[in-house]
Order: structure tokens, then C-alpha cells, then sequence
């Protein structure tokens, strides 16, 4: 059957190697027939904050504002915030989520952060018996494609900045996994800005031919949820 693929994207510039990044992905998903959606945050003008205004109608507990308890309830009754009711919506119906990003202090840029935070409504995206393995999402996946300004060998175990894998454990096992998708291995660009254009033009062809393929893909494997006790 035909494939959804949302992609998150977070960069301000339609110049940059990340546009170029999402770009690829949207011709490459549409000439394989598949639906391509893309959240481009910054033109959204995405709010990155959780906040009360995320909750539309009375709080449950004015005197002490609980963002999880409040969101999880108005999503159980219909009463998040528009931005947020469309983003679920786009989730709901992708196969696979792609977030498009420059890498931020060895995370997502804060515009994406606030995307995560708002949008993986606790009920929507998780519960406490839908974690993991058992996760709400497990026939969803998801991957990080993502650029850097250090160069790869600043990012091994033993570089200056220590394993990437070490930064990427929040988002991928801490937000993809805990949901349920499958992580699918990151795609990462190093140090596009240093590296001469004939090599940039390289780095996006790889990217395509990784494309063609992405979806039949074996996920990344994490530790049985079954190993724990919960
Ligand atoms: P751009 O500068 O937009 O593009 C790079 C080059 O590619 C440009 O010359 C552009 O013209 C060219 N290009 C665009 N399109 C194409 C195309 N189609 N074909 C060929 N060339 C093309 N880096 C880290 O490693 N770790 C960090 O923790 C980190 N923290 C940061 C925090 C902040 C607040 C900021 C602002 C930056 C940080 N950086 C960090 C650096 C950041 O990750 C890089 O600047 C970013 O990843 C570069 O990607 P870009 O898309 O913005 O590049």
C-alpha cells in the first residue's frame, strides 16, 4: 500500500544543506508514490514552549499547573490547541517520521524540542502500559537526519566531543522508542560547511540511494522491554 512520510524539519533557510536534505527526501518519497507531508517549523512559526495555552477550556488544577495531567486530559477531550490537534494528526496517519535538523548543542534545535514536548501528548503518544516494546507507536517508524558543524572524528568514543551516540540516546531511546516507533539508524551529515561542494553534491546522492531503500530498512535494536520489570 502507499506510504505516509511526515517530515519534521527545522531549519530557517530555504538555502541551506538542510532544505537541500528535506528536499531530496520529498522527491525521492513522491517518485516511489508515496504521501509526503512536511511540518517546516520555523515558517509554522512553531511554538516551542509547553505552556497552560497549550490546554484549551478550564484547567483541572488552576493552583498548580501539571503540563502532563492537564494536556493528557484535554487531549482525552478534545480540547488541545489547534497547532497541536494538527500536528497529532500528521503523526496518526505517517509510517514514517523523518526529523530534519542542524544539530544544537548535541541536541535538537529548541523549535523542535518544543515539537516533541507538545506534540507527544502523554495518552496520545505514550501511556504507562504503552511504553517501549508495547509502545503506541510500534508500527511507526522514525528516524534523526540531521547536519553538524564538527567533523566526524571530533564525535567517536574517543574524539574530542565524545561518541554522537551518547547525544543521540535521549531523543532516539528517550522520545522515539520510549513511544513505541521503530529508530530507524540516523542519517548524519558532518561538518556540510567545511566540505567542499562536490562533496556536498556526494553526500546528497548518498542520501538518495539511502532514501530508496529506507523504508525496507531493519530498525536499530534496543534492549526487550520484557527484560524489565515495569
Ligand atoms: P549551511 O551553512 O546552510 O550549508 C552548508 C553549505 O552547504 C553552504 O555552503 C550551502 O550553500 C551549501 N548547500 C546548500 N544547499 C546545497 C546543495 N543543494 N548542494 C550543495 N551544497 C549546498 N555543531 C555541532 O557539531 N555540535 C553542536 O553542538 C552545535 N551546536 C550549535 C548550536 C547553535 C545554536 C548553532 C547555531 C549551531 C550549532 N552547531 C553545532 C553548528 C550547526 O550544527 C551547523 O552550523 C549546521 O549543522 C550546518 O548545517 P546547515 O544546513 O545550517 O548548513
Amino acid at each position: 500500500a502507499e506510504k505516509t512520510v511526515l517530515i519534521v524539519y527545522a531549519h530557517q533557510s530555504p538555502k541551506s544543506f538542510n532544505c537541500a536534505v528535506k528536499d531530496a527526501a520529498v522527491k525521492v518519497f513522491t517518485d516511489q508514490g508515496c504521501k509526503v507531508t512536511v511540518s517546516d517549523l520555523y515558517a509554522m512559526n512553531f511554538r516551542a514552549v509547553a505552556t497552560a495555552d497549550d490546554v484549551k477550556g478550564n484547567l483541572k488544577n488552576p493552583e498548580h499547573f501539571r503540563y502532563n495531567e492537564e494536556t493528557s486530559l484535554a487531549w482525552k477531550e478534545g480540547r488541545l490547541s489547534d497547532d497541536i490537534v494538527e500536528e497529532q494528526r500528521k503523526v496518526e496517519q505517517a509510517d514514517l517520521i523523518i526529523f530534519q535538523f542542524p544539530l544544537y548543542w548535541f541536541n535538537v534545535p529548541a523549535i523542535l524540542k518544543g515539537w516533541i514536548d507538545r506534540v507527544l501528548t502523554q495518552g496520545f503518544a505514550y501511556s504507562l502500559q504503552n511504553l517501549y516494546d508495547n509502545g503506541l507507536f510500534k508500527n511507526k517508524k522514525a528516524m534523526l537526519s540531521f547536519t553538524t558543524g564538527g567533523m566526524e572524528s571530533m564525535y567517536l568514543p574517543d574524539g574530542l566531543n565524545g561518541d554522537i551516540n551518547v547525544a543521540l540516546w535521549p531523543l532516539q531511546n528517550g522520545a522515539l522508542r520510549f513511544c513505541g516507533f521503530q529508530v530507524l539508524a540516523p542519517q548524519i551529515f558532518w561538518s556540510p560547511a567545511h566540505a567542499p561542494n562536490d562533496a556536498r553534491v556526494a553526500l546528497l546522492e548518498a542520501w538518495k540511494a539511502r532514501l530508496r531503500g529506507l523504508l525496507e530498512e531493519k530498525p536499530l535494536s534496543f534492549a526487550p522491554t520484557e527484560l524489565f520489570d515495569l
